[in-house]
């Protein structure tokens, strides 16, 4: 999809569908401002028959047959002083959703004087495309092509020389996320997504490493290995690097949880632990590979940047691990499996290993890691974890430039304790409560403590099951945005 201006004369216009948003507020001067398509005294007498004021959220839609314009759809916006960006963006996004399968070209006018800034218009840009996200590839319409193919901003002379090619480029990552994460477990294969990974380094210039079983046995990774065991598909390690021409800053490392499918196993999901659901424990490698195509696109200045996934799966088989197994990972530390459904963290033990012996100046890991931080911050919101306050508050910042909500959860050392095994250096689950507190802690025994580092924990944000903001019921691609708004503010 692209996005467009229409910069000249309105009466010059041409398009056929337009949205039109409108303040509770003097309503009949501000229908003048679409006189170009139709008559505003007509109009105003239609929209006080249908008691329409501009009251935020609500809709009018009119049809014409024998015009240019075919549909016009006006929004109201609420009042101009209670206007936030976010209501825009919301209004839009719904709007968006329902006629993505009318028009091809949808067209919109806002009061534009309420926008500051053209970093606002691209979030706004943004957001219309993300909820017009649509993912036919497993029914019957698995052909038809998404009908709206373009959206234009009308009036915009306040930002002229506007550009979207950042935005177009984050929502190719987020959509690449999201289409990553609906993908059922048997399509979405550790090797399948080695694939994909290929080609997002392939077409954007990345260099790319896939480790196979045997390489990861080559450097210790015990605890990830014990993970894949249990499956008969081959995991796969992925690593690629992105690196900026010219001299590097600063280096940096994301690593992504990638079980493509989750079962428990032999501690098996049962009851109400959704385990029809688990296709989405890739949520973090998502996020990871879709900030990969975007900022392979974008190519920010002055980083070397890796990407790494320990993709495989956690299933059961007979030589799959035992609840009770110790195993090593591959920075010499052993483990006790108390629980084989806390297997994302081995996995990341032996990514962050990896990552850590890069020497990269931070590591920002994501992984939909625990149903205790579901629990403690619900679907709207993903708790981080963090051991430098800089990168902490680095991070806060660009999420909410984002507009993807963090909240900072405590490295609580006392709970610790919680780790202890009476065989082992750890065990991999602490007691039930602070599950998400004591899933960090644990990872933060696998790389060099001087390396700046980030833990997101996703697990209640990288689905969603009915249509909510941006998000059309499904995948959200949660994380890449936040992830590229964050390197974006340190090439600047
Ligand atoms: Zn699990």
């Amino acid at each position: 999809m692209q996005f467009s201006t229409f910069q000249k004369n309105l009466d010059n216009w041409q398009g056929s569908s337009l949205i039109f948003g409108i303040l509770e507020e003097e309503i009949a001067s501000q229908l003048e401002n679409i006189k170009f398509v139709v008559d505003p005294k007509l109009l105003l007498k239609k929209v006080t028959q249908k008691k329409f004021k501009g009251e935020k959220g609500k809709t009018l839609s009119f049809e014409f047959l024998d015009q240019k314009l075919e549909t016009l759809i006006i929004v109201g916006l609420g009042k101009s002083k209670d206007l936030k960006k976010s209501d825009m963006e919301n209004s839009i996004g719904n709007l968006i959703r329902k006629t993505v399968d009318k028009s091809e070209k949808i067209s919109i006018l806002l009061p534009w004087e309420s926008i500051i800034s053209k970093l606002e218009i691209n979030q706004l840009a943004e957001s219309a495309r993300l909820s017009a996200y649509k993912d036919n590839r497993f029914n019957k319409n698995k052909d038809e092509e998404k009908v709206l193919k373009e959206i234009e901003f009308l009036n915009l002379k306040k930002f002229e020389n506007i550009s979207f090619d950042d935005t177009e480029k984050i929502c190719e990552g987020v959509e690449l996320a999201r289409r990553l994460v609906a993908a059922p477990p048997n399509s979405l294969t550790p090797q399948e997504m080695s694939m994909q990974a290929t080609k997002i380094a392939k077409d954007n210039g990345l260099e790319v490493k896939i480790l196979e079983a045997k390489e990861c046995e080559d450097l210790g990774m015990g605890a990830y290995l014990a993970v894949a065991k249990g499956s008969d598909l081959d995991p796969k390690f992925i690593h690629l690097t992105l690196k900026s021409e010219g001299p590097i800053k600063e280096k940096i490392a994301l690593v992504g949880k990638g079980l493509t499918f989750d079962s428990g196993g032999y501690n098996l999901k049962v009851g109400a632990s959704q385990i029809e659901m688990m296709k989405y424990d890739m949520g973090g490698s998502a996020a990871v590979l879709g900030a990969a195509k975007a900022l392979g696109a974008i190519k920010p200045k002055g980083l070397e940047i890796h990407f790494i996934v320990a993709a495989c799966e956690n299933m059961i088989n007979g030589s799959a691990v035992h609840p009770g197994d110790v195993v090593k990972a591959s920075n010499g530390k052993t483990i006790e499996i108390n629980n084989t459904d806390a297997e994302g963290r081995l996995t990341l033990a032996d990514a962050l290993t990896y990552a850590s012996n890069l020497k990269p100046d931070s590591i920002i890991d994501l992984a939909t890691l625990t149903g205790a931080i579901v629990v403690a911050l619900g679907n709207d919101v993903a708790g981080f974890w963090s051991n430098n306050d800089d990168l902490a508050n680095d991070l806060k910042a660009a999420s909410a430039q984002a507009g993807e909500d963090l909240w900072q959860m405590p490295l609580q050392k006392s709970y610790k304790e919680g780790l202890k095994s009476h065989i082992a250096d750890m065990k991999n689950t602490g007691p039930r409560a602070g599950g998400s507190i004591t899933a960090a802690l644990f990872l933060e025994e696998f790389f060099d403590k001087k390396i700046k580092w980030a833990h997101i924990d996703i697990a209640g944000t990288c689905w969603t099951d009915k249509n909510k903001g941006i998000n059309p019921s499904g995948a959200t691609g949660f994380g890449v945005k936040t992830l590229v708004q964050w390197i974006k503010n340190k090439s600047i």
